[in-house]
């Protein structure tokens, strides 16, 4: 009876969190690894230094989920053969699942480029928003989003220009977050770089458009996949053309990088 009650109050999440703990214990063993077996093998000589910490995330990507629940994306994330998986997990009635140590390297950017980092699981954190893509992010869930931004920015030193989407680091593959994220909101609070007042704005002669979405972050060997993205967060719309309007704010935000 007692063994019936117990099994009735396990998580449904038990059997992945004690697989967490095997897989984290794993890792630190090779951490532990001394004298060092990595990328010298054993040619050298092994002298450990006594000055160091662990390395920390220096970029946010904010995701939808795409999903239609929490549980879902839980359930997704928990699944081994997805091979997909994110630091943070914000449901839509605000509640922040935490399911990776932020010094550990989650499976979310995939492959993607933002400037001239291309391994980008390996220096940010993921923060999966429940939302199917097609309807507007609760207050909520967007309140509690800017409460952990903070927290990241205030421990890490995250940069204000590295608090960035999925769709900016993969245009070509990836939409999210969608045209409802309240970049504009993020970025009042320092998440996330934007433009200048752009009325009476004028563009010097020689600007170049690609050169200044380059410089900005994005990945232009897909030129109408980057505009599209530049244009999904600093516009919010999906067209992907550089009309005047959307010139003027890629001035801008060149002129700030
Ligand atoms: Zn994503």
């Amino acid at each position: 009876m007692v063994i019936f009650i117990l099994a009735c109050t396990r998580t449904p999440y038990s059997t992945t969190n004690k697989q967490y703990k095997k897989q984290v214990k794993a890792l630190s063993k090779k951490i532990q690894q001394a004298p060092l077996k990595d990328s010298l093998n054993s040619v050298g000589s092994w002298v450990g230094t006594t000055n160091f910490n662990l390395r920390k995330p220096n970029f946010v990507i904010i995701h939808h989920t795409a999903q239609n629940s929490c549980e879902q994306t839980l359930k997704t994330f928990t699944t081994t053969r997805t091979e997909v998986s994110a630091h943070y997990v914000i449901c839509r009635d605000g509640t922040i699942h935490h399911m990776l140590n932020d010094y550990l390297r989650a499976w979310h950017g995939g492959s993607g480029k933002w400037g001239n980092t291309t391994d980008i699981n390996s220096s940010s954190i993921g923060i999966e928003l429940d939302n199917n893509g097609t309807e507007p992010f609760s207050d909520i869930q967007v309140n509690n989003l800017l409460l952990l931004l903070e927290s990241l920015k205030k421990t890490y030193g995250i940069p204000t220009a590295n608090f960035i989407g999925h769709a900016d680091i993969a245009p070509t593959r990836k939409i999210d977050p969608s045209i409802f994220f309240p970049w504009k909101i993020l970025a009042d609070k320092g998440f996330g770089n934007w433009y200048a007042d752009t009325t009476g704005q004028t563009i010097s002669a020689d600007f170049k458009t690609l050169d200044a979405l380059r410089i900005v972050g994005y990945d232009i060997r897909d030129s109408t996949a980057a505009i599209r993205a530049f244009r999904l967060h600093f516009m919010q719309d999906t067209l992907n053309i550089l009309d005047e309007p959307a010139r003027k704010i890629l001035f801008s935000l060149y002129r700030k990088s």
